[in-house]
């Protein structure tokens, strides 16, 4: 179960929104403070097109205890149309057919594991479309 606590910090990566910088556009995910571009604080909250392509991946096939049981799993960089990259696990996937530029969708999942600096923790994964 995820904490109650881990919904307050980071609420935005449920929802994928991101910040559109009003000065110069570029979108930041999770969203900033400031922005890395041009150094400006004011944001939009956008929420990002969850399809992209796949722009590299891996698979693990030897995982730290907390995933211990789950190996072997893909792991990507999945750029979306807005052009963000997020590092997800890629659920659900015959790891013959994955390729880079392949077409996917980042899905909603419901996560088990909790932890700072876990990839599970984000509560999306990709599908292949
Ligand atoms: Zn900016």
């Amino acid at each position: 179960m995820i904490s109650p606590k881990y919904h307050r910090e980071i609420p935005q990566r449920y929802r994928l929104e991101a910040g559109k910088c009003k000065a110069c556009g570029n979108i930041s995910f999770p969203p900033r403070l400031v922005c890395p571009e041009c150094g400006k604080t004011e944001f939009e909250t956008i929420r990002l097109n969850e399809e992209g392509k796949l722009l590299t991946y891996t698979i693990i096939r030897v995982a730290s205890d907390k995933f211990f049981g789950k190996t072997p799993f893909a792991v990507g960089i999945v750029e979306l149309k807005d052009g963000v990259k997020v590092t997800t696990q890629i659920a659900d996937v015959d790891f013959d057919k994955l390729k880079i530029g392949q077409k996917v969708k980042l899905v909603f999942r419901k996560i088990q594991d909790e932890g700072k600096s876990g990839l599970h923790c984000y509560g999306y994964k990709a599908i292949l479309l």
